[in-house]
């Protein structure tokens, strides 16, 4: 007997989990990429002013190499943004690209791989398969721990005032993820608090998502949750404890792997219209609504939350569903302890709003459609007031 439906699985080709790993970076690029000789780090201005930067630069100019930073990666980055990094890279004549940042740098560095060599315009890869062709070879390093960019084959573009595009194609997967905490030392508290919590919803939705929950992301998913949740406080409440640190750079790129695989699903669709109204950073956006739609979704999913209380809240006892009520409470506490916004008015939306969230969330079909219960508009408006 076979329990298990078929399924596909990818991910990044090589992972290097290395306290010290960017200082080591020209290393690591001649020993994977012999051939390549000029590189271009793509990263945002906010992570060039920290200086860290400059670490992997140097040794990446030690090992023989031409560098070149490109740094005016944005949030949400915008049509402009993508074709002003992709003309920087040819003009430098790149033949590796390094994102070093959050998800909008690895975002970006995905794009430059596959567009800088290409005569493909950036308006055709737009959607689902359709990149041709081979990209230059690409590494990614976070220096947040929370979205995951680094192992997906997906990325976001800005192309109107709130419209987004998705690329989502088996070449944005990196030939190198590098994890180095050294480089995350320098994120605040309450980002530490939102970021982490983000990668929490990752493993969560990965493990309960109704098409593609498979044996491989259910097994990134346990141990991500349990990385996250033994660290993300310890992270919050001392910034320099570099092997917390480590163990949430881990369980985010964990967590990557599985919803790369195992798709995310209504927390997602419900955050999505926050960020994109109210500029809420994404991690917060996720959090708000969260307990919410988990006890949404208890009756269809409470048996597989209860697993996941197993290694959230390894005291919890009682039926499943209390079981699975503790997983949300669990959660909750994270929020509270590391002093987060916990509602919606506390992030400027009003009664007035809900309406207009509730027809953006569902939009948000391909998400929506991984829920393990369906959502309907009337649902997703309750949950939005559940969360005021
Ligand atoms: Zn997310």
């Amino acid at each position: 007997m076979n329990d298990f439906p078929a399924f596909a699985f990818s991910t990044v080709a090589h992972v290097v989990s290395e306290l010290g790993a960017a200082g080591r970076l020209g290393e690591h690029i001649t020993q994977r990429f012999p051939d390549a000789k000029r590189a271009l780090l793509v990263t945002d201005p906010g992570f060039l002013k920290t200086g860290l930067v400059d670490v992997p630069a140097a040794s990446l100019r030690a090992a023989g190499l031409q560098v070149e930073v490109y740094s005016n990666v944005v949030a949400d980055p915008p049509e402009q943004v993508v074709l002003e990094a992709v003309a920087a890279a040819r003009k430098h004549r790149t033949d590796i690209v390094i994102g070093i940042g959050g998800g909008s740098s690895m975002d970006v560095a995905k794009l430059i791989a596959v567009l800088a060599g290409s005569d493909q315009p950036l308006g055709a890869i737009y959607g689902i398969g359709n990149v041709k062709g081979a990209r230059l070879p690409l590494v990614q390093i976070p220096t947040t721990a929370g979205t995951g960019s680094e192992v997906t084959n997906i990325a976001i573009v800005t192309t109107g005032a709130t419209t987004k595009m998705g690329v989502v194609a088996p070449q944005l997967y990196a030939d190198l993820a590098l994890l180095d905490a050294e480089l995350t030392l320098g994120l605040p508290p309450l980002v530490t608090a939102a970021t982490g919590i983000d990668a929490m919803v990752h493993a969560i939705e990965a493990y309960t998502s109704r098409h593609k929950k498979n044996p491989l992301s259910d097994l990134l998913a346990r141990k991500a949750l349990g990385l996250l949740s033994a660290n993300l406080i310890r992270a919050c409440e001392n910034g320099r404890d570099l092997a917390a640190r480590q163990a949430m750079l881990l369980g985010a790129m964990l967590a990557g792997q599985a919803f790369s695989n195992a798709p995310v699903a209504a927390v997602h669709a419900l955050a999505y219209p926050i960020g994109g109204i109210f500029h809420v950073p994404h991690g917060l956006s996720n959090s708000l609504v969260l307990p919410h739609v988990l006890r949404f979704n208890a009756p269809e999913a409470a048996g597989l939350y209860a697993e996941l209380a197993e290694i959230v809240v390894p005291e919890a006892s009682g039926s499943v569903e209390a079981r699975a009520e503790a997983l949300v409470v669990a959660m909750q506490q994270i929020a509270i302890i590391s002093g987060i916004e916990r509602t919606l008015q506390q992030v400027g939306i009003r009664e007035t709003d809900l309406d207009r969230l509730a027809d953006d969330a569902m939009l948000q079909t391909r998400l929506l459609g991984n829920n393990p219960r369906t959502v309907t508009r009337d649902d997703a408006r309750a949950i939005y007031a559940a969360a005021l």
